[in-house]
C-alpha cells in the first residue's frame, strides 16, 4: 500500500498564558491512499488537532507530516495553499456561506484558484447531481435541513478535484438516519473517485461499517490503530473501555 500523508513524531503543545497542554505527544502513522480512515476517542484525545495538522491548518510543534512526497514544513505559504487545494475539508456545523446560494457555494474554491464561471458552474451543477441536490442549486443554506447543507458541503469540498478529504466531526450535528446517509454518500465518493477520507466520528457502528482502518486516540496518543475487526476485537484496556462505553 502507498501511504499518501506519513505523518512521523508529530506533537503539539497550545502554550495559553498560564498553562500548557500537549495535545499530541508523538504521533506517527502512514495514511494509505484510496482508504478511508476513522479517528475515535473522547472528547480532547487530541483527534481534531490532528487532523488539523494534516492540512498544516495547525502547525506541529514538533515532527513532519509528508503529503505525497511533500513535507509540509519546507513550504512557502503560496506553495501550502496549492497543497490544500488537494485536501479539502467539511466540518461538523458546515461553514457554507449564508448569503449565497448553493450553487455558488459550489462554485467558491473555484473562483478562488481562477476557474472561469461558466466552467466552475458546470461543474458545480455535476457536484450536486453526485450530492443528490441538483433541485436545489438556487435555493439558499438557511433554506436546506443540515443533511442537505453537509451535502452542499460536500460538493464544495470536491470542486477543486482534491485527493484527501479530511471531515472533522461532519456528521455530530446529524440526526443517526441522516448520519447513515451522510457516511453512505463518503463512502460512495471514495470507492468511486478513491478519495482518501480521514473522518472523525464518534459513531462507532458507521466508523467500523465505512473505515477501512480505525485509530483510537487517548491523551495526544494513538493507543491503536487497525482494521474496524481489529479495534473491535482489541485485548487493549483502554479499546475495549471506550468501545465498551460508547456502544452501550
Ligand atoms: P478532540 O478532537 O479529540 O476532542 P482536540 O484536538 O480538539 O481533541 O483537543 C486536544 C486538546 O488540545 C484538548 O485539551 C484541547 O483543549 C486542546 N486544544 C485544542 N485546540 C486548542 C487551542 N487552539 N488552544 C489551546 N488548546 C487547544
Amino acid at each position: 500500500m502507498e501511504p499518501i500523508i506519513q505523518i512521523k513524531n508529530v506533537t503539539k503543545t497550545f502554550i495559553g498564558k498560564d498553562n500548557q497542554v500537549e495535545a499530541l505527544k508523538g504521533i506517527s502513522l502512514d495514511i494509505n491512499k484510496g482508504d478511508i480512515y476513522g479517528i475515535i476517542g473522547m472528547s480532547g484525545a487530541g483527534k481534531s488537532t490532528l487532523v488539523r495538522c494534516l492540512n498544516y491548518l495547525e502547525k506541529p510543534t514538533t515532527g513532519t507530516v509528508v503529503v505525497e512526497d511533500q513535507d509540509l514544513s519546507t513550504l512557502t505559504e503560496a506553495e501550502l495553499r496549492k497543497v490544500r487545494t488537494g485536501i479539502a475539508m467539511i466540518f461538523q456545523h458546515f461553514n457554507l456561506l449564508m448569503q449565497r446560494s448553493v450553487l455558488d457555494n459550489v462554485c467558491f474554491p473555484m473562483e478562488i484558484v481562477g476557474v472561469k464561471k461558466q466552467a466552475a458552474r458546470k461543474r458545480a451543477m455535476e457536484l450536486l447531481e453526485i450530492v443528490g441536490l441538483k433541485e436545489k442549486a438556487d435555493a439558499y443554506p438557511s433554506q436546506l435541513s443540515g443533511g442537505q447543507k453537509q451535502r452542499v458541503a460536500i460538493a464544495r469540498a470536491l470542486a477543486n478535484t482534491p485527493k484527501i478529504l479530511l471531515c472533522d466531526e461532519a456528521t455530530s450535528a446529524l440526526d443517526p438516519t441522516t448520519t447513515k446517509e451522510i457516511l453512505k454518500l463518503l463512502q460512495d465518493i471514495n470507492k468511486q473517485y478513491g478519495i482518501t477520507i480521514v473522518i472523525i466520528t464518534h459513531e462507532m457502528a458507521f466508523a467500523k461499517d465505512i473505515s477501512h482502518r480505525v485509530i483510537f486516540m487517548e491523551g495526544g496518543v494513538i493507543v491503536e490503530e487497525g482494521t474496524p475487526d481489529e479495534l473491535f476485537s482489541s485485548e487493549n484496556a483502554r479499546v475495549r473501555e471506550f468501545i465498551g462505553k460508547v456502544s452501550a
